[in-house]
């Protein structure tokens, strides 16, 4: 009779909706829904937002550009693509990038299978259809065999802790929720709340218009200047000539970037020889001195004091008034433990007589008030207040839909102390849900790791399209092994001491207090070697059936 009742919810599953429901359009779920599309499945992907992009998609706010250089970020999947499409600037804007990732949308036509304006609100698993139920915010339903999240590290905004948020009657925006039409600064006393990545760019274009601007700064990062510039047509052609080898470089790099640690320690060489190379990396363009230091710079306490006092040095150079550099110098973690803002005259916007510098730490934020901020000593009136506060890492996402494994368990309850995944990938528990950029996966410059992410789950739904089978759990013993080499990659590393998003610490977040480690932060050539692995040996790391 059990057999019976099986066969009979086989037979129901095979009224499925779709095989695959992607949730997300930014550069992952794109590509994943190219990549099912050549199965020959049917997929339906679902985006909260109304057009494609994701990231690109939603920050548009003042100074949004890449870190990494454009053309080691963009898709490389396509030769046809990679022909067509020219990056005018060696770190593109925004509204460059997003132009590109429409481009892409149009050329692969994925929009007649993207449905927009439609957030995900739950995923719930049942097993006797072996099918993801999913929920819309309007209440519809929609199942499937597998479900693939392409959710974004970055994407879940959040605001400071602080009350009267919704009480302030100025125009006020959230860089991740930027509007689309253009916003004028120009004769208006702006609030820039936070200095993190995101800040830092907002900081340095708002000041070129601005009447007034305050910045609120609880945290000062290490911040490196990007040297962008514009791509001239020689310059152009070598590039493009030599995609393959770039390609390749940033597939053997320990994060995808197309800077990787230099082979020598920090005391390897004398200290003028030091300065010399500091001097040099500090005038390269992009992350260099950050991902392609003495290799020694994230992991030894002193080398890492070197290169932070040279940055020191160089911000004092920078800002005119010494008390102020005082507060843009980090004292409480070295260069490079935290994610490095790139910058364009960020250090200089200090010296504009319209520019001040607030430091919350010291005069903390106690309210926003319907004319502006109050913090502990003075009130500040404002038009415009700029939250720049960042997201709710790597996680948030996932604990913003209501995902529903075997037994009904929340993923979030599953994950309350620190997410444990099987290659990033899968979750036990929760079968035939792969995701891509989740906890645990190899990130660094995203888009290289993204197409790999991708390509495995592709293999994995076509290996079991191939056998007929249709349900992929991973295996308890598979998720410790991972989990644990996770947090074994992890150790030695000075930014694991750190407060910040990579390790899991929001303090705008209730329940994110603890460091967790939610990053793989070994190499990405090592983790794509576990990935082929586990796929060359046939899954055996995952139940199938
Ligand atoms: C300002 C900024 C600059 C960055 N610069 C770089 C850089 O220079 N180099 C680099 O490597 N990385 C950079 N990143 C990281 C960036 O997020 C990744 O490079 C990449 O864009 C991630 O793509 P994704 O498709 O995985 O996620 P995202 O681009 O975040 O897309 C996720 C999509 O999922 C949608 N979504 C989420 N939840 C739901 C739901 N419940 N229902 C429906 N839709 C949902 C979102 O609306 C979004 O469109 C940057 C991030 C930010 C925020």
């Amino acid at each position: 009779m059990a057999a019976s009742n099986a066969q009979q919810s086989r037979a129901e599953a095979a009224m499925l909706d779709y095989d695959a429901i992607i949730i997300g359009a930014g550069i992952s779920g794109m590509y994943q829904l190219y990549r099912l599309r050549e199965l020959g499945m049917l997929v339906r992907l679902f985006e909260a937002g109304t057009g494609v992009g994701g990231t690109w998609y939603w920050n548009r706010y003042p100074g949004a550009r890449f870190d990494s250089e454009s053309y080691s970020y963009q898709y490389s999947f396509s030769q046809e693509l990679l022909d067509e499409w020219s990056w005018s600037e060696h770190f593109a804007a925004q509204p460059e990038t997003l132009r590109y990732l429409n481009y892409v949308a149009d050329k692969f036509e994925l929009r007649r299978d993207i449905q927009f304006r439609s957030r995900v609100t739950s995923a719930h698993y049942q097993e006797d259809a072996r099918a993801w139920d999913v929920t819309l915010h309007d209440g519809s339903r929609h199942r499937s065999r597998f479900l693939i999240t392409a959710i974004g590290p970055l994407s879940a905004p959040t605001l400071p802790r602080v009350e009267g948020v919704d009480s302030f009657q100025g125009q006020s925006f959230h860089t991740a929720t930027w509007p689309h039409e253009p916003v004028s600064f120009v004769g208006k006393r702006v609030a820039v709340i936070g200095t993190g990545a995101t800040g830092v760019q907002t900081i340095a274009e708002v000041a070129k218009t601005v009447g007034y601007l305050t910045v609120f700064q609880r945290t000062p990062n290490w911040c490196k200047p990007l040297h962008n510039g514009k791509i001239d047509e020689a310059t152009q052609k070598k590039i493009k000539a030599g995609y393959t080898e770039m390609f390749r470089r940033c597939q053997e790099t320990y994060a995808c970037f197309l800077h990787n640690p230099d082979p020598r320690g920090t005391f390897e060489v004398t200290a003028e020889e030091r300065e010399a190379f500091l001097e040099q990396q500090y005038a390269s363009p992009g992350f260099g001195m950050w991902q392609g230091n003495f290799r020694d710079m994230l992991t030894n306490r002193e080398a890492n004091a070197i290169v932070s006092e040279f940055v020191a040095r160089k911000i004092r150079e920078r800002v005119k008034d010494q008390k102020v550099a005082d507060k843009l110098i980090p004292r409480d973690h070295g260069f490079g433990t935290r994610r490095v803002p790139m910058e364009t005259k960020y250090y200089e916007a200090y010296n504009q007589p319209n520019v001040q510098l607030v430091d919350i730490k010291e005069t903390p934020i106690e309210r926003i008030t319907p004319k502006g901020v109050k913090t502990s000593d003075t009130e500040y009136e404002f038009d415009i207040i700029i939250y720049a506060t960042g997201f709710d890492a790597i996680t948030g996402s996932f604990d913003r839909i209501d995902i529903r494994g075997l037994g009904g368990l929340r993923l979030k309850d599953k994950w309350r102390g620190g997410p444990q995944t099987f290659l990033g990938v899968q979750v036990e528990g929760y079968p035939n849900m792969f995701m891509l950029v989740g906890p645990h996966t190899a990130l660094g410059n995203i888009p290289r790791s993204i197409e790999y992410n991708v390509d495995w789950v592709t293999g994995l739904i076509r290996y079991m399209r191939e056998r007929n089978l249709t349900r992929a759990d991973a295996r308890p013993e598979a998720v410790m092994a991972w989990t644990a080499y996770v947090k074994e990659t992890g150790k030695g590393l000075l930014s694991n001491e750190v407060n910040s998003w990579m390790t899991g610490i929001n303090s705008n977040v209730e329940g994110k207090q603890i460091r967790t480690i939610a990053r793989y932060s070994g190499s990405a050539p090592a983790y794509r070697k576990w990935c082929d692995g586990v796929a060359e040996k046939g899954y055996l790391e995952l139940m199938l059936a």
